[in-house]
């Protein structure tokens, strides 16, 4: 059992300091005298008094209760929590790369400016989209660029077309963002199969509608087989397909949706190409687009051009260009989150072409060995097998007395971290499974052991699963409490 952590701010003790300066040798200065009367606090800043070892102990307690991929299975499906590989950190970590300013003239940059055009261009072949923008800061962020662009094109044609087609199984971020720009949103219920429905898309892709943003694989971890004559009914009817590719992990080096008739991809650095993830933090979320839009990427673009050395040699240089006048502008400060792309162009170099189609023939093949390993335990409504993940459905469950969330916080106690629940939205008692290539038979017999225990728990007294988890530092919270009345301030 963890012991509870204290607030810092209940071990603060009147005049405790981490850190004692020297008496000031040099006459000083009131605040006042350089800070305008605006910007002065009315009140003394209210800060914890704690001493060094307060601090470096309280916050290594409170990360050690944290639930990582570093310490755990995580199979949380869509977010792809693969093992970020170390090598990663140690090429973000370069003083070259680390140290360089953002302002610094771009002769100085060109390192950092090739790995990033290197980069666009493994993405551009992995994915066949014609140019990639590394700007955009999220999944979320890229679809956002991605309506601007599909925007800006259409009105430079004359077109108002006002409304995004998006079929219900898509992920939250996809609606949002369309509304977010400006769109009127059109849901189109998947069939049977859980696939899109071509009879509904057709009669619902008529010549105000802009564009269809699906996802493929979707997120009941299903490949959209019919994507091509998906693509033709909204290129016959004058409009664009948008492609959330948060879930590559399935396809890489194996198929490309740019050859499919996709015209705006986004990717998820922090998914696919093993760059962390969690917490908020900084992700990375590329578009790639076809020839067409090229035009309308964010600015500057990171461009090569041929020179000749004072030996008359030829040599690339590589550039920021602004000079693109359709440019949706920028979306992102400078250059998008580069230790990212520092981290991804790492990962994807060590791995070469040959290890990035493994990837994915791994990740396919070790969540139908899961898929396979449960399916006589839990209800799979759609699909007998699976891409990269699968989704299963804990309405059996539910009627013997524990939820999928129940299911969810029971896996806490065997170590294990939950699948993404009540996700997506059309399975009932949603259980979202990803295990991605990086877990090892072990992990996935271990973690099916406990799915299968958990099953037959419920059979037979679900108040065991009910009643969970019992081993974390925090227990069960009060959800709705905790969305209603955050206490974010400390008093
Ligand atoms: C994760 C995810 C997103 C959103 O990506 P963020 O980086 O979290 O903004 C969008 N679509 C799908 C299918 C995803 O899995």
């Amino acid at each position: 059992m963890h012991q509870a952590e204290p607030l810092i701010f209940e071990k603060s003790s009147p005049g405790r300091r981490c850190f004692i300066l020297p008496a000031c040798d040099v006459p000083e200065k009131p605040v006042t005298s350089f800070l305008p009367q605006k910007m002065l606090r009315k009140q003394e800043a209210q800060l914890p008094e704690v001493s060094e070892i307060d601090v470096v102990r309280h916050f290594t307690r409170l990360s050690q209760m944290n639930f990582c991929v570093d310490t755990n299975f995580y199979p949380l499906g869509s977010c792809t929590m693969k093992y970020n590989p170390r090598i990663n950190e140690d090429a973000a970590r370069m003083e070259g790369f680390t140290k360089l300013h953002p302002y610094q003239p771009v002769e100085q940059c060109q390192g950092m400016l090739k790995l990033l055009y290197d980069l666009e261009q493994i993405l551009k072949d992995i994915s066949g989209m014609s140019a990639f923008t590394l700007q955009p800061a999220a999944g979320a962020h890229g679809e956002l660029t991605g309506m601007l662009i599909i925007r800006a094109y259409l009105e430079k044609k004359g077109e108002h077309r006002h409304k995004i087609i998006i079929p219900d199984s898509a992920h939250g971020t996809n609606p949002a963002s369309a509304a977010l720009c400006g769109y009127e949103v059109e849901s189109i219920q998947s069939n049977a199969s859980g696939l899109v429905d071509i009879e509904k898309l057709k009669a619902a892709f008529t010549h105000d509608t802009a564009a269809l943003m699906i996802t493929n694989p979707n997120t009941l971890g299903l490949f959209e087989k019919d994507i091509l004559e998906i693509c033709k009914i909204a290129h016959d009817a004058g409009g664009l397909v948008y492609c959330d590719g948060a879930n590559m992990n399935a396809l890489l080096g194996i198929a490309r949706l740019g050859d499919m008739g996709v015209d705006i991809l986004h990717l998820n650095l922090h998914k696919t190409f093993s760059t962390p993830h969690g917490g908020g933090g900084p992700g990375a979320g590329p578009i790639g687009v076809t020839e067409a839009l090229k035009p309308f990427l964010p600015v500057p673009r990171i461009e090569m051009v041929d020179t000749l050395t004072a030996e008359d040699t030829a040599e690339n240089i590589y550039i920021l260009n602004y000079a693109h006048p359709d440019s949706i502008g920028k979306v992102r400060a400078f250059y998008g989150h580069i230790g990212m792309m520092i981290r991804a162009y790492t990962y994807l170099l060590s791995l070469g072409k040959e290890g990035v189609c493994k990837v994915s023939e791994y990740a396919v093949l070790n969540a139908n060995y899961l898929l396979h390993k449960l399916k006589n335990h839990y209800d799979i409504p759609y699909g007998k097998t699976c891409m990269h993940e699968f989704v299963i459905s804990a309405k059996k469950q539910k009627q013997k007395g524990a939820s999928a969330l129940d299911i969810a916080k029971k896996l806490l106690d065997y170590g294990f971290h939950a699948p993404t629940i009540y996700f997506p939205l059309i399975v009932e008692e949603a259980l979202m499974i990803e295990p991605t290539e990086t877990e090892s038979r072990e992990t996935l017999d271990a973690f099916a052991a406990a799915m299968i225990r958990i099953a037959e728990d419920i059979e037979q007294q679900p108040e065991l699963v009910r009643n969970t988890p019992q081993t974390t530092p925090i227990g069960r919270p009060d959800e709705v409490k905790a969305a209603r009345e955050p206490k974010l301030r400390w008093e």
